[in-house]
């Protein structure tokens, strides 16, 4: 009987689910989860991914890989950033930043020579289509399997196997099972919906437009990527990061509750800056636009807030782990890719995976690594609702080496940031030590 409707079924084109077991499944391929994949490929852990695009897919982004990404690279491969380095032709390096204040006050901040490891800039700028595709090609290994163009039909826990996943891959269907999901599908994350039932709150949500230009002129001779805090888009900013071939990754970003508020058009207010902006316009005067001004938007970490549950975890933007002052997410969604990854390991070891196990191995770790920082940029972003105190800021900063090294280190430094919990810091920016 059973059988008879399995056949009536697949000759009306829908075949009986392939059931699969695995320890690990990856929702999503992009840094987070190529990030996850990695460090369980090392462990010798055997997962599953499942990505909804074909590789090599692009992703709306401003392009900076900033010191976490080259932390976690060189945790994971040394070669591939040695080979990252060698590629100037798709890779730009980067060697410091350019803050201008709202009153057009530029700071150049070259990135803390320390960081040079082996002649290696401290970051880099990659268009996505190429960095992420280079990720996606480090992942074949006998542990990972990795099923593209799939379509999630159902996540839902389950008391026997934990979690099972339904998807669809061109005609054919699947019924996975794990103990452990991680959701690394970014910011409209499936599993975060699904499974931690919360949407990001629109307070912690930024809006931002990316675009491609040839010939923009005045980049800073060591290829310093470049944030504008424009005063009409404050807290957000315009970007200009430079890459190969004499292309510059061009954008802006708001918080999407300041769009709505004052009913701003932000696409006109990024042509707006190209075109009228005094400190910014002339460099355009030659440049051409290259394919389309497109948007996205950017989930970030303004408070801590739980990533995990029964037998799941979420990592990168599906974790809302977007600094809330650089914009930076590809390296937190590496970062938290790989710890996502320990922390599998050890719930593996231990055969548990309820929620306050997790939280103890994921969550608590990861907010112990990276919640000052995080909450050091919040305090910064909201310092940046204030134009008249952020004129000040850079202005104390071309006289106190302190806040200099501080600003450096948003980018740079892990280790760096812990200093901006001690007092004894913010009495060094008074007296411009
Ligand atoms: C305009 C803009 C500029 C930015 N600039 C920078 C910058 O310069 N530097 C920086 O560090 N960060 C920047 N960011 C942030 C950065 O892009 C993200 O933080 C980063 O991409 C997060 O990586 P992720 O792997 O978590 O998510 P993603 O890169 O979004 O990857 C998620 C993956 O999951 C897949 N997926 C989604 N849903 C499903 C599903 N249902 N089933 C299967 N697969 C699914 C997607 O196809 C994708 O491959 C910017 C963001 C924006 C919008």
């Amino acid at each position: 009987m059973m059988s008879m409707e399995n056949n009536s079924r697949e000759k009306e084109g829908v075949r009986t689910p392939t059931s699969i077991h695995t320890q690990v499944i990856i929702i999503g391929a992009g840094p987070a989860g190529a990030g996850t994949s990695i460090f369980l490929t090392k462990a010798g852990i055997p997962h599953i991914i499942i990505e909804k695009e074909t590789f090599p897919r692009d992703k709306i982004c401003g392009d900076a890989c900033s010191g976490k990404t080259v932390f976690v690279l060189r945790k994971a491969n040394a070669a591939w950033l040695e080979d990252i380095f060698k590629n100037t032709a798709q890779n730009t390096p980067s060697h410091g930043v350019v803050f201008a204040s709202p009153n057009g006050n530029a700071l150049n901040i070259p990135f803390n020579p320390k960081k040079i490891i082996q002649g290696q800039a401290p970051g880099f700028v990659t268009p996505r289509l190429i960095f992420d595709n280079f990720l996606f090609e480090k992942l074949a290994s006998p542990y990972a399997t990795i099923y593209q163009q799939s379509s999630i039909k159902s996540i839902e826990r389950q008391a026997s196997e934990g979690i099972k996943v339904c998807f669809t891959q061109g005609n054919e269907n699947y019924e996975l099972t794990a103990p452990l999901i991680i959701g690394a599908d970014g910011d409209k994350s499936h599993v975060r919906k699904v499974l931690l039932r919360r949407n990001v709150s629109p307070r912690a949500y930024c809006v931002g437009l990316r675009a491609y230009y040839k010939g923009v002129t005045g980049m800073h001779e060591k290829d310093f990527i470049e944030l504008h805090f424009l005063p009409e888009v404050l807290p957000g900013y315009f970007w200009i990061f430079p890459l190969a071939n004499g292309m510059a990754n061009v954008g802006i970003g708001m918080m999407s509750e300041r769009i709505r508020d004052k009913k701003i058009n932000l696409r006109e207010e990024m042509l707006n800056a190209i075109k009228h902006n005094p400190n910014i316009s002339h460099r355009f005067t030659n440049a051409t636009l290259t394919g389309k001004i497109q948007g996205w938007g950017l989930p970030m970490c303004l408070k801590r807030q739980p990533l995990s549950g029964d037998n799941f975890l979420l990592t990168g933007d599906a974790a809302s782990l977007i600094d809330p002052f650089t914009g930076e997410g590809i390296g937190n969604a590496l970062y938290s890719g790989m710890l996502a990854a320990f922390a599998a390991e050890e719930l593996l070891k231990a055969g548990k995976f309820d929620a306050a196990f997790i939280k103890g191995k994921y969550d608590d770790v990861l907010f112990k690594r990276i919640g000052d920082e995080l909450r050091m940029s919040a305090l910064l972003q909201r310092l940046c609702h204030y134009p008249w105190l952020f004129n000040f800021v850079v202005k104390k900063a071309h006289k106190s080496p302190t806040l200099n090294t501080a600003l450096t280190s948003m980018f740079t430094d892990i280790d760096l940031r812990k200093q901006l919990r001690k007092p004894s810091f913010y009495a060094k920016i008074l007296f411009n030590k």
